[in-house]
């Protein structure tokens, strides 16, 4: 087999589909002239409320603000602690950073990636005020035991759901919820290569509490209800109408595009199964996967091998993480965290994508098994 073109996000094959509607969106929007809050991005917010079944969505810049203006929404302060973990994007402590909170760093389950109310408890203390679960990777962390914790020490949950939109978890009576409703806020990122992406930055915040709804639509607005009347710190944090109307018709979309995930996920794992050296993901029951990333692991002494063979053969592929957040310069202090240090080192994410035909999978899984052989 010779080496074909394959990418590890294929945006382009994605927009073509869509093309003719994005286009014509696009000049709407721009001979509309209203570029920053148009009605399109109150259309947009009200089908995605539906969509994730949730009361309020709030529209911003980007899921990095998201995040911070749930801390400021939240009343988090300087000194108090946030437990999150450090085995995501630095976005997740970086945001609490800013505002001068202290982020104590979570490990992980080796499985899921995820963190788990056994990993939480023993960091929690008297000046611990939240718990920002990351559904990394497309899949819920396990939701049920991590609110009875937070009700167990009155604290709050801030779902970074960046990775996780569309995803749904259920609860031991049956009940479904999406991830990033579950909490009391939820954030995500609609950047380009997230599972709902715009073509620029953007992101959201949903939370099913009028108050805090009313308080983070002051927050991302400079602090005003009325304009020019500002009655509490907050920052400038905007979807564009362009953004909105990109997203609005990708929305239509997106049970699609995540079914697709799966069924590339599901190739991948029926071809790896019986290969040793490859842990293919583990799901819990209670979540549905969007796979995000499909990332794998394997034997450390290997990875390095295996990544530089999948580059030589023009397979794209990539390392989320090279380095946990608590091994970053801003946040080293020698801390150990025996599972994320070892995931740092064996995982592995291949490319998985929402238009199948033009994924050249086959390619990748007879590359990768021969590898193993
Ligand atoms: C992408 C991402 C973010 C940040 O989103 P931006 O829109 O790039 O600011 C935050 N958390 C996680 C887990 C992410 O994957």
């Amino acid at each position: 087999m010779k080496k074909i073109n394959v990418q590890m996000v294929d945006l382009m094959s994605q927009y073509n589909k869509i093309k003719t509607r994005v286009d014509k969106s696009i000049i709407s929007t721009i001979e509309s002239g209203k570029f920053i809050n148009g009605p399109i991005v109150s259309e947009f917010s009200g089908n995605l409320k539906e969509f994730l079944n949730v009361k309020h969505v709030i529209p911003c810049a980007n899921g990095t603000d998201a995040l911070q203006i749930s801390f400021m929404a939240l009343g988090i302060k300087p000194g108090d602690e946030i437990i999150c973990p450090s085995w995501t994007y630095i976005a997740t402590a970086e945001a609490a950073s800013i505002l001068g909170i202290k982020t104590v760093f979570c490990d992980v389950d080796l499985d899921t990636f995820n963190i788990t109310a056994n990993h939480i408890e023993p960091l929690i203390n008297s000046r611990t005020k939240a718990i920002v679960p990351v559904h990394l990777y497309g899949q819920s962390c396990d939701m049920k035991e991590i609110i009875l914790l937070a009700k167990k020490y009155n604290l709050k949950i801030i779902e970074d759901n960046a990775q996780a939109i569309g995803c749904t978890y259920s609860f031991a009576n049956g009940e479904k919820k999406m991830t990033g409703t579950m909490g009391d806020i939820g954030t995500t990122s609609f950047y380009p290569s997230k599972n709902l992406g715009c073509y620029g930055d953007g992101g959201a915040l949903f939370t099913n509490d009028d108050k805090l709804a009313e308080k983070i639509k002051m927050i991302v607005n400079h602090g005003e209800k009325i304009k020019y009347h500002h009655e509490i710190i907050g920052c400038n944090s905007r979807l564009d109408s362009i953004q909105a109307e990109i997203l609005n018709i990708k929305l239509e979309y997106l049970n699609e595009y995540n079914f697709n995930r799966n069924k590339m996920a599901d190739i991948y794992n029926q071809s790896f199964k019986d290969i040793n050296g490859i842990q293919t993901p583990v799901v819990i029951e209670n979540s549905k996967h969007v796979f995000h990333q499909y990332t794998i692991k394997i034997d450390q002494n290997i990875r390095d091998n295996f990544k530089n063979y999948l580059t030589e053969n023009g397979i794209p592929n990539m390392i989320y993480y090279p380095i946990p957040i608590h091994r970053q310069k801003p946040y080293s202090n020698g801390q150990i965290l025996k599972n994320t240090d070892l995931l740092s080192k064996s995982v592995i994410s291949l490319p998985i994508h929402t238009e199948i035909e033009n994924s050249n999978q086959d390619y990748i899984i007879e590359k990768t098994q021969n590898f193993f052989k």
